[in-house]
């Protein structure tokens, strides 16, 4: 998820346009740039970093003309550094783009360029888009852009300018794009945010449609070069509530984000095969060790469930810091998987090079491209999942949940055993079953209300979901500062049924898999003793309602996928209670995003 922005006006285009881009700063800041057209053709200057560093190395707000473009990067292809961060060019230095989104069929486009000439001097997908549109160049940048758009596959939001045009060109399918229509001057940006300043007036553009916006105005055609009537609208937001999208904290922005950014970490990579880079020859591969910490931790303990059942490769699960610390059995044949939203987690990082250095391979499972574990392991997946800003992580963990069972299923493949296609449709559908829980916010709500006070939760799940418990608790520790603990429900009767009476909830994820006959005992036990019981089960099922207080139902899904989908009920769960406990949910106490202290 990157910002980019548009200007065209009487301004100064840099000037106005860096400000707008500041705006934009929380969807991506690990590299910045703009292009300018004045008389001696198109200007740019870039680097790596946050726009006011950029800045004030580059002194971009000098730069002198009426049309610019500009770009706030997070990464997804290519680490963020000069070269990779936008805008980029053609050969010829004529046509200047941004681009906010995957081009998923990049690597077959660079190719053929490149076999017809091309020199490409980035390693992103989005300077694809720079080429294929000089490629198709003759005159009009409209046209160009129309016919370079047929041939592309993914997401974009993109601005792009030719130096002899006075216009630029904007697109969009699947990133936003908006266009605001100021006092003489245009405006194109990723949100509402960049152009308040300046004016109220906007206009959406809809996927698959491209702009031309000229000083004076502008006009939409769809990819099939008809022109479409676009509605000027009024914006009623105020700049935080923008930056939310509405939303009153980022953590619910972000709940609300899977969707989207479960569409992200497998777009592009479930075709007839999976489509990975993982550059490890898996036969080779005996035992496999997850490390990692917090949040993170239960996405590996998930992990392991998917992998040996997946691809029948033992797999052992550590916290970081525990793993470094024990003088661990680590070495040839064995590869370490690291997982980290951020890429800098201290203990994370420590336990790579732990085993790197007792001659394990290492694979990383990172969201952030081009952090330091990014850079330390052997090779990754990255999640794709866009900035996460809640300090509680959300669409990180579904998105390593995801992320690791591409993994899984790859691994398979190389080690030549059929996939089950099931698998595969069933990976596409879970974004629109996410979709699906969100959708019942309200009820979660309800639940919140009767709940917040308490002062102790107990979840329990078993089997896979038994990290699901573990995270469910974790949630509502972090932000709400209740006590509450995860436990394998058939655990419970080994200690923790001393805790219950009627003052304390118990959440059980019992959706209809595996131990779902077990599951409904434990709840009896429970319902016993008087505990409540919060129960998310899956839709249609009635066995678990007759027993439970209180029901979260879900879409029926693969065991394997179930931790996806069961989640998101008690991240909203944990964020209702907390909210309605008046604390600031995006940045509990004591705690921090990325922990790179060990
Ligand atoms: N894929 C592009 C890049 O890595 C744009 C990134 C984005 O929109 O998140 O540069």
């Amino acid at each position: 998820m990157c910002g980019i922005i548009g200007y065209i006006g009487r301004g100064n285009a840099a000037a106005v346009g860096l400000a707008a881009l500041k705006k934009l700063e929380y969807r991506g800041y690990d590299s910045a740039g703009i292009a300018v057209l004045n008389t001696r053709g198109i200007e740019i200057r870039k680097d790596k970093g946050k726009i006011d560093a950029i800045n004030r190395k580059l002194n971009m707000n000098s730069m002198q003309g009426n049309i610019a473009i500009l770009h706030t990067r997070w990464a997804t292809h290519g680490p963020p550094t000069k070269r990779n961060a936008h805008p980029h060019l053609d050969c010829r230095g004529e046509i200047a783009i941004v681009h906010n989104g995957i081009i998923e069929n990049y690597s077959s486009i660079k190719e053929l360029l490149e076999k017809e000439g091309h020199t490409f001097s980035s390693e992103t997908d989005s300077e694809v888009l720079a080429h294929l549109i000089e490629k198709f160049y003759r005159g009009n940048l409209e046209e160009a852009v129309l016919k370079a758009l047929q041939e592309v596959e993914g997401t974009y939001g993109m601005a792009v300018m030719h130096k002899n045009e006075n216009k630029i060109v904007a697109a969009r399918n699947g990133s936003p794009l908006i266009i605001g229509i100021g006092n003489n001057e245009m405006l194109i940006a990723s949100d509402a945010t960049a152009i308040l300043e300046h004016t109220k007036k906007a206009v959406y553009l809809n996927d698959k449609e491209v702009a031309v916006v000229k000083q004076g105005g502008f006009s939409v055609k769809n990819l099939s070069n008809e022109s479409i009537d676009k509605e000027v609208k009024e914006i009623t937001w105020s700049l935080e509530q923008i930056e939310k999208k509405g939303f009153k904290h980022f953590m619910l922005k972000e709940i609300f984000e899977q969707p989207e950014s479960m569409k992200n970490t497998i777009r592009g990579r479930i075709k007839d095969r999976i489509k990975i880079t993982v550059d490890i020859d898996m036969e080779k591969i005996k035992r496999i060790v997850i490390t990692s910490c917090g949040t993170s931790w239960h996405s590996a303990l998930i992990g392991k469930h998917i992998i040996e059942r997946t691809a029948g490769i033992p797999v052992e699960v550590d916290y970081a810091s525990e793993f470094r610390y024990r003088d661990p059995i680590i070495g040839e044949g064995d590869l370490l998987i690291a997982i980290s939203q951020s890429g800098e987690t201290a203990d994370t990082l420590a336990a790579i090079k732990e085993a790197k250095k007792r001659g394990a391979r290492t694979l990383g499972i990172i969201n952030v491209v081009g952090s330091t574990i990014a850079r330390e392991v052997d090779t990754g997946i990255y999640l794709h999942a866009g900035p996460e800003i809640g300090v509680a992580s959300t669409k990180a963990f579904t998105s390593q949940i995801l992320a690791l069972t591409l993994f899984a299923l790859y691994t398979r493949q190389e080690m030549g055993m059929q996939i089950n296609k099931n698998i595969l449709n069933e990976l596409k559908n879970i974004p629109e079953k996410a979709k699906m829980i969100l959708d019942k916010k309200d009820e979660i709500k309800t639940i919140a209300k009767e709940f917040f006070k308490s002062s102790n939760f107990l979840y329990l799940g078993r089997g896979i979901n038994f990290p699901v418990a573990l995270e469910g608790a974790l949630k509502l520790k972090e932000i709400s500062y209740i006590h509450a603990e995860g436990y394998p429900a058939a655990e419970m009767k080994h200690g923790p049924i001393a805790l219950i009476d009627e003052n304390m909830p118990v959440v059980f994820i019992a959706t209809k898999n595996g131990a779902y006959e077990k599951i409904i005992s434990n709840m009896q036990e429970v319902k016993a003793r008087g505990g409540k019981i919060i129960v998310v089960a899956t839709e249609g099922d009635e066995r678990a309602c007759s027993i439970a207080d209180y029901v979260i139902h879900v879409p029926e899904t693969m065991e394997l996928l179930s931790p996806v989908v069961n989640v998101i009920p008690l991240q909203l769960l944990a964020y209702y209670i907390a909210d309605m406990k008046g604390l600031d949910v995006d940045k509990p106490r004591n705690l921090a995003k990325s922990v790179t202290v060990e």
